[in-house]
């Protein structure tokens, strides 16, 4: 995915019912390596991907692999408003970031 940014969540992993710290890889606002949680305003200004101000967007995610039991489940769904994170949830598979080869989807300009 070359560079990216990652979202931290904190959830109970299905598989080894650890409580672990989910990390999120994706590309959108200045994409160096920041780590955000849900609620932070994403930066701009630098190696920008996406639109800055867009009302509703969701970002193509990966998850990295659970440090207890290496469970990886896939895609998951990164949802900003407004460039704040509101939510992260694995794919509905309701948006085809993989046949489109987008890494974000505009849902309201
Ligand atoms: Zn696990």
């Amino acid at each position: 995915m070359g560079a990216f940014n990652v979202v931290k969540v904190e959830r109970t992993c299905p598989s080894c019912n650890e409580t672990v710290e989910l990390r999120v890889q994706f590309k959108y606002g200045d994409t160096w390596q920041y780590e955000y949680r849900i609620g932070d305003r994403l930066r701009w200004g630098g190696n920008d991907t996406g639109k800055p101000g867009a009302k509703r967007v969701v970002v193509y995610g990966i998850d990295e692999h659970c440090p207890y039991c290496g469970l990886e489940e896939g895609d998951y769904e990164v949802w900003l408003e407004n460039d704040v994170i509101v939510s992260v949830q694995p794919s509905t598979g309701a948006y085809d970031f993989v046949n489109t080869q987008e890494v974000y989807i505009v849902v309201e300009q």
